[in-house]
């Protein structure tokens, strides 16, 4: 299973994607409860500063209304990234009205972006405290993924203890299998070496 501190994902969208943990357990693991745990996240996930996040909570505190809409368009994302990858990292076609999700999830993030220069480059930025900046990069991420790539490198984690976890293969020889080597590798070590002791126990040797 994942620590929820641990980004393994390799890339934003995915990252967010795996907030909802053991996707394969009957009752998965749940990080995100309400706004402020979103908000949080982006926080965690170097989405927004400190400043910002602290500044979307306060908002969020004066208006639960707008606050409790973008966390509940953020979840709506977050499943529609991982079904579309999901999908993807087993060698099938998202479906169409995924992609129609995220095509529309993306151009309301880029309607709200800003061109900026920093550190001698350009990118888009998003600045103000509307609440949906915590899932704006979100959606921005995974059309870069689809777009740009590397989208043939989505993998989903080989656990068979219940985990789901989305991450991109970023290694030479395209052998990554788990999510994180401290959870599911762990496990999957642990459950090999044990198999091997009992099988040579019951050998005699
Ligand atoms: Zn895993």
């Amino acid at each position: 299973m994942v620590d929820m501190t641990e980004f393994f994902g390799g890339v934003l969208c995915l990252d967010f994607a795996n907030s909802l943990d053991g996707r394969r357990l009957k009752v998965p693991k749940e990080t995100l409860f309400a706004y402020g745990d979103l908000a949080q996240w982006a926080l965690r996930a170097g989405v927004v500063d400190q400043e910002v996040a602290e500044r979307l909570l306060r908002r969020a505190a004066a208006e639960p209304g707008p606050a409790q809409e973008a966390f509940n368009a953020a979840l709506e994302l977050r499943e529609t990234v991982f079904h579309a990858f999901h999908a993807i990292a087993r060698g099938t076609e998202p479906a169409a009205a995924d992609l129609a999700a995220l095509q529309d999830a993306y151009r309301a993030a880029m309607a709200a972006a800003h061109l900026v220069r920093a550190d001698g480059a350009y990118g888009w930025a998003f600045d103000g405290d509307d609440p949906n900046r915590t899932w704006w990069p979100v959606a921005r991420s995974a059309i870069e993924l689809l777009t740009a790539g590397p989208v043939d490198r989505v993998r989903v984690c080989a656990s068979s203890g219940g985990c789901a976890g989305l991450f991109l293969d970023l290694s030479k020889n395209r052998s990554r299998r788990w999510c994180s080597m401290s959870s599911c590798g762990v496990e999957v070590k642990t459950r090999r070496q044990n198999a091997r002791r009992r099988a040579t126990r019951a050998t005699g040797h």
